[in-house]
Parts: structure tokens; C-alpha cells; sequence
């Protein structure tokens, strides 16, 4: 089933207008016709369905005839992850815990991150094929922290968990949780400093590990997100 993006304001007054790569999408790779049916999501919980009234160069208009409003997912999984080095492999975490269904991303500096800047309009354009490939109606946002701290001081009230290779196997299951948001942190490829886990855990934080293996960054923003979706 293809689903297709318009954000809240391209959709009005029960008409959808879905532009850009969207529309090229549609016109030129599905070759579809007035009347053929579509899918679109506006990434704020919207769903809606509706026949293609007209199609153009860069613009198709579908008139809604179905809508539905999806709640947000509950708990609220943040990811917190140090930038890596490889924009592939950034690329790939962000987009892996996308379908794995986090709604906020935030990437920060750390102690041991070499990486300095990243490239947004990437991320962003992968988030919006993440979500419409994971069947989402929520758009996960993807913010950029100067530092840890920035990023923790945005999340106070959240449950804060911290992979981290050198703590041993817990003996319960962490996805227990009563917190209505709850962030998941990875460290770059270089890891947490020890400075930034005393501070960490001096903040309420819950050390966990994800095995004996030591993973990527990218692995374990996968294995620890995929716990919550086990559950
Ligand atoms: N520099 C660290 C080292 O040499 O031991 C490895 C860091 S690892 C490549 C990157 C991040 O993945 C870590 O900061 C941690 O968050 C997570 N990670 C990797 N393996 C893990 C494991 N077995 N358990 C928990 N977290 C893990």
C-alpha cells in the first residue's frame, strides 16, 4: 500500500494537495488518474483516503471522502544518540528508529564525538520515507543539541535509560515502564565518558546493557528501541 505526505497545511476544507517529490511520485513512477484512489497521512496523527481530482507537473489534488485522527504512541521513546562519524551510518540509525517507532530525535555533542555538524535536510527527508514506509501517521521530529546537557535540560521530566556496554545484564525487563516519556540514549562511537555516566546516573538515570557484544551505535539504537516494541 503507498501511502503518501501532505503536512497539515497542504490539506484543507476536505481537499489534500500533495506537491513536490510527492506528486512527481504519483504522476510519473505510479502513473496514476483522476479517480485512482490514495492514502495520505499528514504526520499530526491525520489519515485520510480520497480519489485523485486532478494531477499536474507538481501538484495532485485528491478529494477526502475518509479521515481518521491515531493517537500518539504511549510511552513517548526519545532517542538520544551522540553523532557518529559515517553519515551512512547516522542515516541508518535515524531511519531504523524511525520504523521502530520513536517519536523524537535528538542528536547531541558529546565528550567523545569527533562528528560536528550534520546534514538536517537528509534526515528530515528520511524521516518522512521512514514513517510512510512503517505504515506511521506521526512524524518523528529530529533536533540538533550542542551539547548532552542541552538535550537532557529538554527532557527533566522523562525516564532516562543509557545504554551502556560496561554495566552488567539487568535482571528485569527495562520496557517496564509508567513514565509517559521515556528517552533512550546511545553514545557515539567512542562511547559515554565515565563523567558523562556518573552524570548521568547522578540525573536518575538507568544503565542498561544490551549484551555481551560490544554493538555499533547504529546496532544498538536498533536492539534497545526493538525491546519496547517486543514488549
Ligand atoms: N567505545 C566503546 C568501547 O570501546 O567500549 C564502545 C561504544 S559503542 C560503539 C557505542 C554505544 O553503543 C555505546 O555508547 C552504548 O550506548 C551502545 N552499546 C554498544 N554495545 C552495547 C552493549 N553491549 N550494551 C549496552 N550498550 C551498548
Amino acid at each position: 500500500m503507498n501511502i503518501y505526505y501532505a503536512p497539515p497545511s497542504q490539506i484543507n476544507n476536505g481537499f489534500a494537495e500533495l506537491l513536490d517529490q510527492e506528486a512527481k511520485h504519483i504522476s510519473k513512477v505510479m502513473r496514476a488518474r483522476e479517480g485512482d484512489r490514495l492514502t495520505i497521512v499528514d504526520g499530526q496523527g491525520g489519515r485520510y483516503q480520497g480519489s485523485i481530482l486532478m494531477i499536474t507537473n507538481d501538484a495532485v489534488q485528491v478529494k477526502i471522502d475518509k479521515s481518521e485522527n491515531v493517537p500518539p504512541s504511549d510511552p513517548r521513546l526519545v532517542l538520544g544518540m551522540g553523532i557518529i562519524k559515517k553519515r551512512d551510518r547516522l542515516e541508518f540509525a535515524v531511519e531504523k528508529a524511525i520504523e521502530l517507532g520513536v517519536s523524537e530525535i535528538g542528536l547531541f555533542r558529546s565528550e567523545r564525538t569527533i562528528k560536528k555538524n550534520v546534514r538536517m535536510d537528509r534526515l528530515e527527508s528520511i524521516a518522512v520515507s521512514a514513517m510512510k514506509q512503517s505504515l506511521q501517521v506521526w512524524l518523528p521530529t529530529i533536533t540538533m543539541y550542542h551539547t548532552l546537557d542541552d538535550f537532557l535540560a529538554s527532557y527533566t521530566q522523562a525516564e532516562w535509560l543509557v545504554a551502556h556496554e560496561k554495566v552488567e545484564k539487568q535482571d528485569h525487563s527495562f520496557t517496564d515502564t509508567d513514565s509517559d516519556t521515556v528517552l533512550l540514549l546511545v553514545g557515539p562511537e567512542g562511547g559515554f565518558s565515565p563523567s558523562e555516566i556518573d552524570k548521568l546516573t547522578d540525573g536518575g538515570a538507568t544503565t542498561v546493557s544490551l549484551g555481551e557484544n560490544r554493538l555499533r551505535t547504529e546496532t544498538a539504537v536498533t536492539a534497545f528501541l526493538s525491546q519496547f516494541l517486543i514488549q
